[in-house]
This record gives structure tokens, sequence and C-alpha cells, in this order.
């Protein structure tokens, strides 16, 4: 018998993992991938470490969550500034004076409002109701137009005038001339790659890879008298209550022998509506002065989530969320000793420092303190 199952080694099953075991508590941790670390896993490729499931930047203005992680590993000084591809021209994210200057031609702050403040009155915006009013009334009509619509319809498959408005409040509009994608007081990529952390956390506990829960369900109920569930919270429950939605990804890799530099740049965005994938990354970029002979690049694309293929991103809107709440009241009425974790355990947009934070007061709160 262990204390805990832990069910996914991705980074929330992980810090669970570690700290119960700290505790001096026996742990099992299963994942039905054929390695650890879910969507941070990283792969050593021709000395470039690939990033398997999209860029991975850590980035957090919480001191104590970059020491934590800090702990694992070393950080390098990564500060991520995508590019924007529209039909070929170029344009800087996140959305600041570059991006307004080559836009509109605009020179000084106050100009660029002005053009943005007039592009929002055009569109009749008061108070933004959904994703397309919330973009148009940040950044006005053309940049929305160019940079966003595309992008965003390609990413969740939906209209912007039926995604919530708080996706597009991840990123940070700037009136300075700025490139940094994020407004976070630290940032940085581990210099071992992700994977080097999560085998870490995981040193001393037994793990299962290409072990799927559902699979040995009943067997594993038995061997603990707890579980940490980092899975789809609707799985657990068999659908009882309906599918919720999520967006999944194919990732293509290549890796290419005739240049050492594919792009110039770690993410560069396509945001047009036609090209099929919503960016390219090449992932030698991550780790500024690498030099190596050759390069890896990997083009993302999105889709509809269906039974048998990895759920990515929750689609948080009214319907998926009111379906969450009920698996949770659910979960509280017939599991007590299931504690459901992490962006598919929570169905929430967690970013790899708030899923840390998240799995922390989890810690502290089944045992106490930290
Ligand atoms: P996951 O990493 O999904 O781990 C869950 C694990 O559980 C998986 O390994 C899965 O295989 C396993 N599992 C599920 N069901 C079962 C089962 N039935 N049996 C056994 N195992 C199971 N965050 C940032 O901070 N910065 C970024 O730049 C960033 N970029 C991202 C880019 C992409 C494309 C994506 C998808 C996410 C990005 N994130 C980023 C978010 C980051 O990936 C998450 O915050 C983090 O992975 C959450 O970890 P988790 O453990 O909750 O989930
Ligand atoms: N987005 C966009 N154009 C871009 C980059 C992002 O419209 O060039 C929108 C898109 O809707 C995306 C959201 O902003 O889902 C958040 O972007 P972020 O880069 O944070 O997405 P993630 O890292 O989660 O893929």
């Amino acid at each position: 018998m262990y204390d805990y199952l832990v069910v996914g080694s991705g980074l929330t099953g992980a810090i669970f993992a570690h700290e119960a075991r700290k505790r001096g508590k026996s742990v099992l941790v299963i994942e039905k991938r054929t390695h650890i670390g879910g969507n941070i896993y990283t792969q050593n490729i021709n000395g470039i470490h690939v990033h398997s499931y999209g860029p991975h930047i850590f980035h957090t203005n919480n001191k104590f969550i970059w020491e934590y992680m800090n702990s694992f590993a070393e950080f390098n000084r990564f500060t991520n500034t995508p590019v924007a591809n529209y039909k070929g021209e170029i344009y800087s994210l996140p959305f600041n004076m570059w991006t307004f200057n080559k836009m509109w031609g605009v020179i000084t702050p106050g100009q660029a409002r002005e053009k943005i403040e007039l592009q929002k009155l055009e569109a009749g915006i008061t108070t933004p109701q959904n994703l397309e009013e919330q973009a148009i009334s940040l950044v006005g009509r053309d940049i929305y137009e160019r940079l966003i619509k595309g992008y965003t319809e390609k990413q969740w498959g939906r209209p912007c005038s039926e995604l919530p408005a708080f996706i597009i409040k991840r990123l940070p509009v700037r009136f300075t001339y700025d490139n940094n994608y994020y407004n976070s007081q630290y940032q940085g990529v581990p210099v071992e790659g992700y994977t080097a952390i999560i085998e870490r956390m995981l040193d001393g506990i037994e793990v299962r890879t290409e072990c799927d829960y559902f699979t040995h369900r009943e067997e594993l109920d038995g061997l603990a008298q707890n579980i940490f569930f980092t899975g789809q919270i609707d799985e657990y429950f068999g659908h009882i209550l309906g599918t919720l939605e999520y967006r999944t990804l194919r990732f293509e890799t290549e890796i290419l022998t005739a240049t050492d530099n594919y792009q110039g740049s770690a993410v560069v965005n396509y945001t047009d509506r036609e090209t099929p994938f919503t960016r390219c990354i090449e992932h030698k970029h991550f780790y500024p002065g690498l030099e190596t002979a050759g390069t890896v690049i990997t083009r993302e694309y999105s889709s509809e989530w269906r039974e048998g293929d990895e759920p990515y991103y929750p689609v948080n809107n009214l319907k998926n969320n009111t379906m969450f709440e009920k698996y949770c009241e659910l979960a509280r009425r017939e599991c007590p000793n299931v504690i459901f974790a992490g962006r598919l355990g929570e169905y929430k947009y967690y970013d790899m420092d708030a899923a840390a934070l998240r799995a922390l007061e989890l810690v502290i709160q089944e045992f106490g303190k930290l």
C-alpha cells in the first residue's frame, strides 16, 4: 500500500509527489505517456533541448515560486520576444510601440493611443463582452485583424466573438518600445531542459510510465489510500455529466542540417488564417549563444480535441466552466480521498508558475505547512 497514488507526472504531479515524499509519505506515480514531465517534457536532439510539446518559457512575479523552481535547476536569461509573420510582413509582439510604428507609422505613445481610441470609437465598444471586442478596445481594429483574429481562430477553432475576453488579456499591451512578451519579473528556461527538473523532483520515487490509470483502475485504487489526480476530471467520472471540450495540438518537428539558423527567433507566430499552423519554434534560440551544426524546428497545429487525442488546452467558456463546477460538486460528494489538480484536473489554463503555486497550495492543504 502507498499513502498516495499520483496520476500524471507533469509539473503538478511531480511537485506534489516530491513534497509528499519529503514528509515521509510513500508515493507511487503513474504516467500514461512513455516519459515523465507531461507537457513540459524536453528531449535532447543534437545538443539542443527540444520542447516536445510547444514553447515553454518559465516566467513569474512570484519570488518564492522562482526560487522554488531554481532549487531544482539553473535557469538561463532567455527573454521571450516572439515575432508575428502576417503574410510575409513581420510585426513585433507583444503589442507595443514597435508594433504600432510598423502598423501605422506612429512615433510617440500619444499618437498610438489616439489611433487606438479612434478605432475603438468607430467599433462602438464600451464594455467588451468577448475576445473580439476586448482586442479591438485594447489595440484597435487593424492589429486585431492582422495579428489576432486569424491566429486566435486557428488556435481556438471558434470565432473571436464567441471566446472569453480573458484569453487576450494574457498578452501585455505596452506604450513603450519593449518586445518582452511577459511583464514578469523573473523569466528563463532551464539550462539542462525541463525534464531534468522533473527527474530531480521524482528522485527516489517509484514511477511507472506507459500506465494509464483507466486501464488499471481497480488494481491502482486498491494500492493507495489517497489519489492525487492530474488527468481529465470528466474522464475520471466516465463523462457522466457530459464531456468537457479541449483543444489538441499536433507538433511537426524537423531536424535541419542545411542551416544553423532557420528563422532568427525562438518563436514566430503565423497570424494569418491561411497558414495552417499557428507558430513555428526554433529550439536552439531558447539558449542564447548556443552554437550547433544544424537546427531543430517545430510547427504547431491546433484542432478540436476528440476522444483519444492529447488534451492540451481547456476551453474555458461558460458552458464548460459550468459543467466543470458540477464535476467539482460530484468530486466533493463522492470521493473525498481524491485531489483533482493541474490543467486537466482543475480545467484551468494554468501557466507553469500558477500550476506550481497551486500544487504547493494543495500540499499545504494536505499536510499543514510547507
Ligand atoms: P500536464 O503537463 O498536462 O501533466 C498531466 C500528466 O498527466 C501528463 O503527463 C499526462 O500524460 C498524464 N495523464 C493524464 N491522464 C492520465 C491517466 N489517465 N493515466 C496516467 N497519466 C495520465 N506555461 C508557461 O508557464 N509558459 C509557457 O511558455 C507555456 N507554454 C505552453 C505551451 C503549450 C503548447 C502548452 C500546451 C502549455 C504551455 N504552458 C506554458 C503551460 C504548461 O504546460 C502547464 O502549466 C503545465 O504543463 C501544467 O502541468 P500539469 O502537470 O498540470 O499538466
Ligand atoms: N494571440 C494572438 N496573436 C498572437 C499571439 C497570441 O491573437 O500572435 C492570442 C491568442 O488568442 C492566444 C492568446 O493571445 O490564445 C494568448 O497567447 P499566448 O501566447 O499566451 O498563448 P499560449 O502560450 O497559451 O499558447
